[in-house]
């Protein structure tokens, strides 16, 4: 029998960039991106990549305890079989609950090698094809008349649909919808995110006002706990409702779907932990009848390029939300998914396709775990 490949060193860098524009949504206001890059290497040689962008508002995660938290996940990995990601991720996420996008990046790392050792490109690893799709383009909170401007410029550029940042007030929410209507015209689909900012009463008449402007869904309209009166705003609207910071593993998904709360689940990798349990997540869903999103934080190519794979590797994700990067003042990736504006194209090399630019990490704070 073949020696088994075991986990020889890992480094994990600080990696900040810069936002192009600050970026609001109703929980917090964003300026940069304080992201983590993660290298696993092998005795082999071969190493993987992974990303974590933390949004301490939804995953509990910031910068400073993710580079404290990867240390402590690279210590109960090392010198362990990497290609065992049911037991290295069971490990990972029995030690660290919550804390999300962390476990993420080592998560993805781990697919990495797995698809590089197999010489197989993610989404053939996860047993998929390659499929062409699209992503929608975000547009932050900001007064009506400036988002509606930015929904056009999108518009022009080529985005298939427009994601719309809401969650303040009903009468501010309403003006927000209405601006971008009549800039963008019927054609366009619109799709909206109150990320948790109303409580039941607002949601339910900011809905109702919502129904004639062609609304594809709204993501979390109410607190992410807050399961029972999701499922009433939902009895109350016809615009579809999708579950985001409600659901980030496969256990909230089984009582979302079987509570009806739902009609849609948005998985983030950075929210399920990775792929390890975006499976679940989704299959999940499939056996509940509903399809489901992909979106990201503000992830890099390389994050997104992760997520992207799983897209393609499973028809049950309808819809793709991956624009984290087109917020970013650099893009320090080599390789990975490309962007023809909307339309994403993912690569044919092993494993995610994705790696960090050296002279971008030669820039960054590193710690190593030997
Ligand atoms: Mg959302």
């Amino acid at each position: 029998m073949k020696k088994e490949l075991k986990i020889s060193k890992i480094e994990v860098f600080k990696a900040d960039i810069e936002l192009i524009e600050p970026f609001r949504i109703s929980l917090m206001e964003f300026t940069d991106a304080e992201n983590m890059f993660v290298k696993i290497y092998t005795d082999e040689g071969t190493y993987g990549v992974g990303e974590a962008s933390p949004t301490s508002c939804i995953t509990g995660d910031t910068q400073a305890t993710m580079l404290g938290g990867a240390s402590d996940l690279a210590k109960l990995i090392l010198n362990k079989n990497p290609l065992d990601i049911e037991n290295r991720m069971r490990e990972i996420n029995k030690y660290l609950v919550h804390n999300s996008a962390l476990r993420s990046a080592f998560d993805m790392a781990l697919y990495d090698i797995l698809g590089k050792v197999a010489g197989l490109p993610l989404f053939a690893v996860l047993g998929g094809h390659k499929r062409l799709f699209w992503t929608d383009n975000t547009i932050g909170i900001d007064d009506s008349e400036r988002m509606a401007q930015k929904a056009m410029e999108y518009k022009k550029r080529g985005f298939e649909a427009i994601k719309v940042k809401l969650g303040t007030t009903e009468e501010e929410d309403v003006a927000r919808i209405e601006a971008i209507r009549n800039a963008v015209g019927d054609a366009i689909p619109l799709r909206t995110d109150a990320n948790q900012g109303w409580d039941y009463t607002t949601a339910v008449a900011t809905l109702k006002a919502l129904e004639k402007f062609r609304i594809e869904y709204c993501e979390q309209p109410v607190a992410h706990w807050d399961y029972e009166n999701m499922r009433r705003v939902r009895q109350s609207t016809s615009i579809p409702i999708m579950a985001d910071e409600s659901v980030f593993d496969e256990h909230d998904a089984f009582k979302l779907t079987s509570m009806g709360c739902c009609d849609y689940l948005n998985i983030k990798l950075a929210k399920s932990g990775g792929i390890h349990s975006a499976i679940k997540i989704n299959a999940i869903a499939e056996g509940a009848g509903m399809a489901c999103m992909l979106g990201c934080m503000m992830e890099t190519r390389l994050g997104l390029t992760a997520g992207a794979h799983f897209v393609s590797a499973r028809p049950n994700i309808r819809y793709a939300d991956l624009d984290g990067h087109f917020m970013l003042k650099e893009d320090p990736i080599i390789g990975g998914a490309q962007w023809k504006v909307g339309e994403i194209h993912l690569p044919d090399t092993p494993g995610h396709g994705a790696d960090v630019d050296l002279d971008f990490l030669k820039k960054c704070e590193v710690i190593t775990i030997e």
